[in-house]
């Protein structure tokens, strides 16, 4: 589907409307004193008129691109003045909504607002996100950007503080901070925490930090060289886009396995939530230094330059994800790259990331029936989409696959130009420009094709529209193919398939028996190409024993390779509910994993993809 709207470039600064409307100013006094029992404490104070007033709980939220907004962790909420309780009653269809009576004589109203969030969701015992749009509610109707908020933050003693709001007073565990439009504000999440350590990543210039809240003060340790990469991400994507839309920039990191997951992409700041051994477990750390990196990138791709269907003026309006293959996909790719490039990632760790992504879609069944835009347009259903069926339903294919699409013009642009010009230059083009704060450009369609015949002319608008509106059912393979490589499967398994198993507790069998199963043995999806689901597997079974042993990994394992050497089925015993059935397995090819194997008729265009752009 093509934009209707082919060159409306809408520029809001978020600073700019500070002074204009100082009658609105609210203020928002938090008290996260009970973060590690997930309860967090808000007051607001609201200027208001006498006469009906809708108060609205924030929906839609930026980055989630879903109405997200966590509406059932709202509770406590009272609304009065000058002491006096006011009633409010909920909107009948829009749930997000308050709607009350202002008393004549009132100009300023008072509400408190508990939200109390899921265990191990946004805290630990330890630690806790501050994400401020969980703790309001504001004047329905009005654009964020004009609500200017006077926010303060209580911690809980002896716990530390890290945001990229600026402050403007801090007495030990309470922190009160510059005003700011409401804007400004969600995008500026805490971190808070028992255990700190922040790392500066630039020695000289714009400040660039790395804030970190662990569980332990042993999962603060980092080893030098993955310090130094991190010092490099930062200057790759500079180097990538030439210029900044930040002030200053800080990771936000937690480290638990009990709360703060996260990853969510702000313009001065990301929320990078990770395990407490993200920095010292090699498959962890691979999967962080990808986190870091997307998120990163995202400050460009994403937040300075967001398509025209994610610009809201507020947290009410509906979102409109059919450009998320850009927003997110682009982001997917350049954080496989930008690793890669800084030496976080080697590059058989790109390539692996690549040939999990290619074979993923090269073997999908759902793409013979749904094109990628619809994965971003239906973004509020299949973000949370059930795992159950995922490879025929489709999920949030936007990400993996738009990053095999964008690496496919990358390739394309390098072979084009024969290794003059790369995806680099249309980023510079598109994300660079002058420095800036923190600032919004919109972009459609349009723009994209119109930057990139820019940067190299083609038939962009048919490249794309081929592999994102259009059916699909071959999987976007030319950047691989086209780079030098080709898809195999092989016995030795692959890197990120074994970080996807490593952090859901899965066996990935997708490329040999067709299905993914838990450590318990519980099946969680097939594919219907394959011999599991031929014969007659299905997601939510539980594999019981193989071959008339007990299910464990290792026998499943020592089964598929047994069967190259047979003729005979393996054979499954697996519960359906209360019942038990046994299925028999005509597969005899061993192991199969995802890699690239060098093609040396072809120039290798993807180490160039990688190849460091600072000297160090
Ligand atoms: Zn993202």
């Amino acid at each position: 589907m093509k934009s209707i709207r082919t060159c409306s470039i809408a520029i809001i600064l978020f600073l700019a409307s500070v002074c204009a409307c100082a009658q609105t100013a609210m203020t928002l006094n938090v008290d996260a004193t009970d973060a590690a029992r997930n309860i967090v404490h808000s007051k607001l104070t609201i200027p208001v008129k006498p006469g009906p007033l809708t108060l609205f709980y924030p929906k839609w939220i930026p980055g989630e691109h879903s109405p997200s907004g966590p509406i059932n962790d709202l509770v406590g909420l009272k609304l009065s003045a000058g002491g006096k309780p006011i009633a409010w009653r909920r909107d009948d269809v829009e749930m997000f909504a308050f709607h009350c009576d202002v008393p004549l004589g009132v100009t300023l109203l008072d509400v408190a607002v508990d939200d109390v969030s899921q265990p191990e969701t946004t805290a630990s015992a330890k630690l806790a996100r501050i994400k401020w749009n969980r703790v309001l509610v504001y004047p329905q109707g009005m654009s964020s950007d004009v609500i200017i908020v006077k926010a303060s933050l209580r911690l809980p003693s002896g716990w530390q503080f890290a945001s990229a709001l600026p402050i403007a007073n801090d007495n030990k565990d309470d922190f009160q901070f510059k005003e700011v439009s409401l804007t400004q504000l969600v995008d500026s999440p805490a971190i808070i925490g028992a255990n700190f350590r922040k790392l500066p990543l630039t020695s000289a210039g714009m400040m660039h930090d790395i804030d970190i809240m662990a569980d332990t003060t042993a999962a603060l340790e980092i080893k030098p060289e993955t310090l130094t990469g991190l010092r490099a991400l930062v200057q790759e994507a500079h180097a990538l886009f030439s210029a900044r839309h930040y002030r200053s920039y800080k990771f936000l990191v937690t480290l638990s396995d009990h709360g703060g997951s996260e990853g969510l992409e702000h313009h001065e700041s990301s929320e990078d939530g990770v395990g407490e051994k993200a920095f010292s477990d090699e498959l962890e750390l691979l999967d962080f230094a990808e986190l870091l990196g997307h998120e990163y990138a995202h400050s460009w791709n994403g937040k300075y330059r967001r398509p025209v269907g994610l610009m809201t003026p507020d947290f009410e309006q509906p979102m409109r994800g059919e450009l998320l293959w850009v927003y997110e996909g682009l982001t997917q790719y350049l954080g496989k790259v930008l690793p890669a490039r800084s030496g976080l990632w080697t590059a058989e760790d790109f390539r692996d990331a690549m040939a999990a992504v290619a074979a993923e879609f090269e073997n999908q069944a759902g793409r013979q029936w749904r094109p990628l835009v619809d994965t971003a347009i239906a973004v509020q259903f299949t973000y949370p989409s059930p795992r159950a069926w995922m490879n025929y339903r489709r999920r949030v294919d936007y990400y993996d696959e738009g990053s095999l699409i964008w690496l496919e013009a990358d390739v394309l642009i390098r072979t084009r130009s024969n290794g003059k010009l790369s995806l680099d230059d249309f980023c510079r083009r598109f994300h660079g420009g002058q420095d800036t704060g923190p600032t919004v450009k919109s972009y459609t369609f349009d723009d994209i094709v119109n930057t990139l015949n820019e940067v190299t002319p083609y038939d962009w608008r048919g490249f794309l529209n081929a592999r994102v509106n259009a059916v699909n059912p071959p999987a976007p393979l030319g950047g691989i193919t086209s780079g030098g490589w080709k898809l195999v499967y092989t016995e030795k398994p692959n890197t990120q398939v074994r970080i996807a198993d490593h952090a859901r507790k899965s066996v990935d069998l997708s490329y040999s028996l067709g299905m993914l199963l838990k450590e318990d043995g519980t099946v969680m999806d097939v594919n219907t190409n394959f011999v599991a689901f031929k014969s007659g597997l299905a997601p939510g079974m539980k594999i019981v024993s193989v071959n008339g042993r007990a299910w464990s990994i290792e026998v499943l394992h020592e089964a598929i390779t047994s069967a190259k050497s047979s003729i005979a089925p393996m054979e499954l015993v697996v519960e359906n509910g209360s019942f038990q059935e046994t299925h028999k397995l005509n597969y005899h090819d061993g192991e199969r994993y995802p890699h690239l194997e060098r093609d040396n008729t072809k120039p290798d265009v993807l180490a160039d993809v990688i190849k460091f752009r600072v000297q160090r």
